[in-house]
């Protein structure tokens, strides 16, 4: 059984505390709101044009960085195991498809074995140290954690607006897919971005005509109005059962239900817009330029013979191509001549899938 996980923030230096959520059919507040202090920044950002989607969207993934740290027991034992973690990153991505970002391991992931870390992770100032350990720059840093808790509760993760003092995400272990939650560790990366809740509150609400949808909730126009559904939708078939009343614009509300910024259900959030991405996008371009400038490769295989970062069937007529003319891209074996059995080692090179 999950558990039921508190989502909180604090105010203490601007720093925000989020967590997601735990039980699919309870979802926690998170107020992480950005601060008064912030959002005179985010909207001199926004009269500038910094979290505009960039008008020409190359079709090809930025591949972000991160660096996967557990914490565990002083014996070693305790914390996700390496293919729980794939899955954490494997999940994030497909909710992040489409969007022109992905994430990448690059490294290994960074042990840190300590009981006191394991059992005692109480306090935001331990949460806050707890990130700062061995940060590996120009990637984000993720810390999963076994009990993580401030001094309000149990919290399912935390994250950082580019506008936070503490840089980091740190995330529960309960709450991460293999324990049946497939989208607070998405959640959180988008907090990273400078996405915000569906509902956010601290621009002022959005109305239900969207006509202030931009200065407004989420500032995403995309998005419809969200009262906050918590506790409103049910997990098994995700409809909103909240009779809230809209203080502005005209008809219902129609929040969003599957949009992985919503507090509905973790297991019914499979859904972000592309209106969120690109904000998302225009965030990493514009404020978090050094994880650009520290991307993965996309594609660092020889089988990409058309050279698009992606491998697809396209890359066989490629290396036909390559075959015929003689080109060096056709030579998969690497034994320096171009023979039919670079075709076999091009398959298995295909099959080898993407690296980095
Ligand atoms: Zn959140």
């Amino acid at each position: 059984m999950l558990r039921s996980i508190g989502r909180v923030m604090l105010v203490a230096g601007g720093l925000h505390t989020c967590s997601a959520l735990a039980d699919p059919g309870d979802t926690a507040p998170c107020p992480m709101s950005p601060s008064i202090h912030e959002i005179p920044i985010i909207e001199g950002r926004m009269a500038i044009g910094l979290y505009n989607p960039p008008a020409n969207r190359s079709g090809i993934d930025i591949r972000v960085p991160i660096t996967f740290h557990v914490i565990r027991r002083s014996d070693g034992t305790g914390g996700p195991i390496e293919s729980e973690i794939e899955l954490a990153l494997d999940s994030a991505n497909s909710l992040w498809s489409e969007s022109g970002i992905q994430f990448c391991k690059p490294g290994a992931t960074i042990e840190h074995l300590s009981d006191e870390l394991y059992n005692n992770t109480d306090t935001l100032s331990e949460v806050n140290e707890l990130r700062s350990m061995d940060q590996v720059p120009d990637t984000i840093n993720v810390y999963f954690v076994n009990n993580l808790r401030i001094e309000i509760g149990s919290i399912c993760g935390i994250s950082s607006f580019t506008t936070s003092a503490v840089q980091g995400i740190a995330v529960d272990n309960g709450c991460l897919p293999h324990t049946g939650n497939p989208s607070t560790f998405a959640h959180e990366l988008a907090h990273y971005f400078d996405l915000y809740h569906t509902h956010e509150p601290a621009f002022g609400d959005e109305c239900t005509d969207g006509l202030n949808c931009d200065i407004a909730g989420d500032l995403v126009c995309d998005t419809p109005a969200d009262p906050n559904v918590r506790g409103e939708v049910s997990p098994g078939d995700c409809v909103w059962n909240g009779n809230d009343q809209p203080d502005c614009g005209e008809g219902p509300y129609t929040p969003p239900v599957r949009n992985v910024m919503s507090y509905s259900p973790s297991t019914c959030r499979d859904e972000l817009t592309p209106m969120q991405t690109g904000r998302a996008l225009a965030t990493l371009i514009n404020l978090r330029p050094e994880l650009v400038a520290n991307a993965c490769d996309p594609c660092p295989n020889i089988a990409d013979v058309n050279g698009d970062n992606a491998l697809t069937p396209a890359d066989f007529t490629a290396w036909i191509d390559a075959f015929n003319t003689q080109s060096p891209s056709a030579d998969q074996n690497g034994d320096g001549v171009i023979t039919p059995t670079d075709f076999t080692a091009w398959i298995t090179n295909f099959n080898a899938g993407c690296l980095g």
